[in-house]
């Protein structure tokens, strides 16, 4: 089929995974959750089709939404690389002028066809195709003194031969990871801080489907802060998909807590009182680990003390993904990831409420637990009434 300069063309992402990634995973598993993620983070546009192509995942939007499209499909993990492509039969006289425009897309002194062939009824070799397209690009610019280049060329022109062919020269990359959703389900404690949003940015891009779990002591945080981690919750779903956010209504226990425990362990003891909510709403959603923001030695209830002395009340593992790491590092993730700016809005949080002027930092596991019994009597009903009463933001 001759392909007149005048037809329309059809676009198509193309999208890559990383074939390394599906070492130890199940590879159907692997590519199913990543079509599904691809599809449903397109669940909003007009027309979307996406399809699994030999060792490739091709998507289909129509053009005017092919550069969000492209936006949306490099957020979801476990994508390697992109590249926006026209599609043509695989026959040489659809492919040609396709890549004569593709050279024409930006300007360049040398250059380079790159063959893929994998399929092998198309009658011509690779190297074979290559030199061909080649003249057709040089003959094309006729006098312009354009040069082939085999290492370091100024543009690299791609065509890929499949059941159809695919002419590319962008590659966008992607942010790897494994999809959401194939590592299964865990609980993120979500405050309006900098550092849980990475945490849970980090751990989805291992494959973790979060919930997010905020505590919310009104009126000692406002509403606004409860937008606030609302907001930041729906960045996320960026990158994790659709997530339900449990605000957990923390008043009363933030507030006898302060009553009757000893000042310098409330911040550990309520942080305790956290994790104890936490994974019961784990639990009730079916996930099997909880995941927190802290970093070793950030601040007073991050010493290895600290730690322990929070995740001695679950059973369940504690992922913390910013255990290792500096400050900087995390801030600049959550600028990458867009999260920066609203967790540096100024609104109040409810740990900063009630700091005590000298918090316990190498607190001694059974000194807390002594600290905490006056807490213990009506612990249970305090919990339970609080996982009862959280409501869910569905984003
Ligand atoms: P962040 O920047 O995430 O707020 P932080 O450095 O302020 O963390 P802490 O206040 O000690 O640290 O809290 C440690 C972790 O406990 C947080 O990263 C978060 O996972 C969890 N957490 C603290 N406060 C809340 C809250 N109000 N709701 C849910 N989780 C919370
Ligand atoms: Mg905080």
């Amino acid at each position: 089929m001759q392909l007149t300069e005048n037809q329309p063309r059809e676009h198509v992402i193309l999208v890559r995974y990383g074939e390394i990634a599906l070492k130890g995973l199940n590879r159907h598993t692997f590519i199913d959750m990543l079509v599904k993620n691809i599809r449903n983070t397109l669940g909003h546009f007009e027309s979307v089709d996406v399809k699994k192509v030999q060792g490739r995942i091709v998507v289909h939007v129509s053009d005017v939404e092919l550069s969000a499209g492209m936006e949306a499909v490099s957020r979801v993990f476990g994508v390697v690389s992109l590249s926006p492509a026209t599609v043509v039969p695989s026959e040489m006289a659809a492919v040609e002028p396709v890549v004569r425009e593709e050279a024409d897309k930006a300007p360049f002194d040398s250059f380079k066809v790159c063959v893929k062939r994998s399929d092998k009824r198309f009658p011509m070799k690779s190297p074979d195709i290559a030199r061909h397209l080649g003249g057709v690009v040089l003959k094309h610019y006729d006098g312009q003194g354009k040069k082939v280049k085999m290492k370091g060329a100024d543009r690299e022109i791609w065509v890929e031969i499949r059941e159809q062919t695919y002419v590319y020269s962008e590659f966008i990359k992607g942010r790897g990871g494994l999809p959401v959703g194939c590592s299964g389900k865990a609980a993120l404690l979500l405050s309006g801080g900098i550092d849980s949003p990475v945490a849970g940015y980090m751990m989805a891009k291992r494959g973790i489907r979060p919930i997010a779990v905020y505590f919310h002591s009104f009126p000692f945080t406002s509403d606004r802060a409860k937008e606030k981690v609302i907001d930041l919750a729906k960045i996320l779903t960026q990158y994790t998909g659709r997530m339900s956010l449990y605000v957990v209504p923390f008043t009363d226990i933030q507030t006898k807590i302060v009553e009757v425990c000893p000042e310098r362990q409330t911040t550990l003891i309520i942080r305790r009182f956290m994790m104890r909510i936490a994974e019961k709403i784990a639990e009730q959603n079916g996930a099997l680990s909880l995941i927190t923001g802290e970093s070793l030695g950030q601040v007073a209830s991050q010493t290895q003390e600290g730690l322990a002395a929070t995740g001695d009340v679950v059973a369940m593992p504690v992922l913390r993904p910013l255990i290792g790491m500096d400050k900087q590092e995390i801030v600049e993730i959550a600028q990458d990831i867009g999260t920066f700016e609203t967790s540096i809005l100024p609104y109040e949080d409810c740990c900063t409420i009630f700091v005590p002027k000298h918090p316990e930092t190498r607190p001694q596991l059974d000194k807390i637990r002594a600290g905490e019994a006056a807490m213990m009597a009506e612990a249970e009903a305090m919990i339970a009434n609080a996982v009862a009463k959280a409501e869910v933001v569905r984003l």
